[in-house]
């Protein structure tokens, strides 16, 4: 996403409403023009970056207590002078997020194919972290930290902010985060309310809680608000906003294919590996100044910006009488707009798509009709399910065949797992892939070996065409165990037995551990490290580039076998071991400052 910007008024759910079907018309229509000049674009080259996400964080000594610091949009404005001064060559760019005491930073320009850039990534990173740290005061600090310990536990953030009942929050209506920590570009907190309103109540989290031998049983939380009282679970952690989730932090990656073709194949085999890397860098088993039971926050944002209907959950009969033609109503939908992929792309995929799959019928056949090939029609169509949830009054009437503002409106608010990211209208960019799941990790050397190992197995999986095609359900299933606590020693895995050869989706998959699946295979399959360290030998890799790729490959070899322990393991056990630890469950102000 470019600088952010906005025309005009944000218009609320009911202002929104009667323009819901504008958007997603001409957003089709944006689509094909869009499409249309660019499916022939010849061979693009491999670029590609990294995006992390930071919070600032304040330490009080004195009292030993954390908070975090909601400068972060005043430190993006500096951030971003050299970049609105439109000076070449930056060494990084800088984001507002979706909360106040977050930036986003990625590097000044993407990277290209050449080995040597895996030297630089590290040290991008750590520019990047000095360049904030630069503009902190002494008791502040810059954290890649997925999930903050004590999220929307009393006096969380500074300055803090009271909260009495949901009335203090008119945007979330939450009883924990303050509307205050939403970053005040309109588009925050429209969203945040849109959601909320097309949802027609509040958001829900509940996460299993950690019970631990003196946590209470059943574990109630006392809520002095008749909806969250209805809303939270016994033996959960019960959260009630956007903030939670899109408040968290996380490790992206885009890559540049060379066409679209290349772009829908990586695509694809990268889906698979999503739910593996995100055990890998499992790194957020604390919420709400609890332990839970999980170590990733993956369900935790999905259902932070559920905006589902009563009618669209399931939970009650759809009706059909509804005389605007987009409106609720018209499916059942399985997932959060906030979720793993449902389909993939390339057409040799087709028999491994085995997920029902919702999708807007009359968007199908639009798509369909212009000649869009069935995979890609059907993806569009299923991403097209969902209503725009911001707009503003002078982005109303757009250019279809230059713009593309009404196609990202619902592109980008489907935040899944992979995404599949056309060039945009007007400008040097191919077609593009996103890598959507990785935790953030504490240190710099973590997040570049993440960043360093996709990109590479990329190359791998190119350079060998290799497969890691397998039914699309069980790609659902790994999602769901690899957030589970120690998933990496616990859980075994769905995955390609074989990557060299085709495989019908009957037999392709078998259950493996991420020691075999990463590191020690068989021939059929030898493993992501063992098969990126033969790639190394077949190209030239200067002796740094080889050294530090060697040390991330070590890391990440020794995450998946166990020598070396997650982040999420690591905090889970510094917190349960230490001194003041009472064993109920709880992260208390001066063990969140002991841990950060
Ligand atoms: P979003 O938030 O929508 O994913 P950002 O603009 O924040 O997008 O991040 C885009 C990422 O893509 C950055 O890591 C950037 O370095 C990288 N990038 C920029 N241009 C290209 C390109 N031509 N090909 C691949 N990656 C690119
Ligand atoms: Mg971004
Ligand atoms: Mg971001
Ligand atoms: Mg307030
Ligand atoms: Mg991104």
């Amino acid at each position: 996403m470019g600088l952010l910007e906005f025309d005009g008024e944000p218009l609320t759910w009911e202002k929104l409403k009667p323009y819901v079907e504008h958007v997603k018309t001409h957003g089709i229509q944006q689509f094909l023009h869009n499409y249309r000049r660019l499916m022939q674009r010849p061979g693009d080259i491999l670029k590609w970056g990294d995006e992390v996400e930071y919070m600032i964080i304040k330490f009080d000594h004195t009292n030993r207590k954390v908070q975090l610091s909601l400068r972060g949009e005043e430190l993006c404005e500096i951030l971003q002078e050299k970049e609105k001064k439109k000076m070449k060559n930056l060494t990084s760019l800088w984001r507002p997020e979706y909360a106040s005491y977050m930036v986003e930073g990625t590097p000044g320009v993407p990277y290209m194919g050449y080995m040597a850039q895996f030297n630089v990534v590290e040290a991008n990173m750590k520019m990047r972290r000095k360049e904030v740290q630069e503009l902190l005061n002494d008791d502040e600090q810059i954290v890649s930290l997925t999930v903050f310990p004590r999220l929307g536990c009393i006096d969380f953030t500074y300055p803090p902010h009271k909260i009495t009942g949901p009335e203090s929050n008119p945007v979330s209506r939450s009883l924990f985060f303050p509307d205050e920590a939403i970053t005040s570009h309109p588009r925050f907190p429209l969203l945040t309310q849109n959601i909320r309103l097309r949802r027609g109540k509040k958001i829900a989290i509940n996460i299993p809680i950690f019970k631990d031998t003196n946590t209470p049983s059943p574990f109630v939380e006392n809520l002095n608000d008749p909806e969250s009282k209805a809303a939270a679970k016994p033996d959960h952690i019960y959260m009630d906003c956007m903030g939670f989730g899109m408040g968290n932090s996380c490790l992206q990656l885009t890559f540049q294919a060379c066409n679209v073709e290349e772009a829908k194949l990586l695509y694809d085999h990268l889906a698979p590996v999503c739910p593996i890397m995100l055990a890998l860098s499992a790194a957020s088993p604390l919420y709400k100044g609890y332990i839970s039971d999980i170590d990733a926050r993956w369900q935790v944002i999905a259902a932070s910006v559920d905006d589902r209907t009563n009618e669209e959950m399931g939970n009650e009969p759809l009706k059909n009488n509804n005389p605007v033609k987009f409106l609720f109503f018209r499916h059942v939908i399985q997932k959060s707009r906030y979720d793993s992929i449902d389909s993939f792309l390339s057409s040799n995929s087709k028999i491994f798509n085995d997920i029902n799959l919702e999708v807007d019928e009359e968007v199908k056949s639009t798509l369909l009709n212009a000649g869009i090939d069935d995979l890609l029609a059907q993806h569009i169509a299923h991403l097209w399910i969902r209503d725009p949830l911001t707009l503003f009054s002078k982005k109303i009437d757009l250019d279809d065949e230059n713009e593309a503002d009404h196609f990202e409106n619902i592109q980008s608010t489907n935040w899944q797992s992979m995404r599949f990211k056309p060039p945009p209208p007007g400008s040097s960019i191919g077609w593009r892939v996103e890598f959507r799941v990785c935790e953030a990790q504490l240190t710099d050397f973590e997040n570049a070996a993440f960043v360093v190992f996709i990109v590479l197995l990329t190359r791998v999986i190119l350079t060998y065409k290799l497969d890691f095609l397998m039914p699309i359900s069980k790609v659902d299933t790994n999602m769901e165990k690899s957030q589970k606590n120690n998933a990496i020693l616990t859980e075994k895995f769905h995955f390609r037995k074989n990557v060299m050869t085709s495989q019908s989706p009957a037999c392709c998959a078998q259950l493996c551990s991420f020691k075999s699946n990463c590191t020690e295979g068989s021939d059929e399959f030898p493993g992501f490290i063992p098969l990126i360290r033969r790639y190394l030998d077949s190209v030239e890799v200067g002796v740094e580039a080889r050294c530090s790729i060697s040390e991330y490959l070590n890391l990440i070899g020794k995450r998946a076998s166990g020598e070396y322990m997650s982040a999420a393991q690591w905090i889970r056990h510094f917190v349960t071991s230490h001194p003041e630890y009472k064993h109920d469950s709880v992260v208390s102000d001066s063990i969140a400052y002991d841990l950060l």
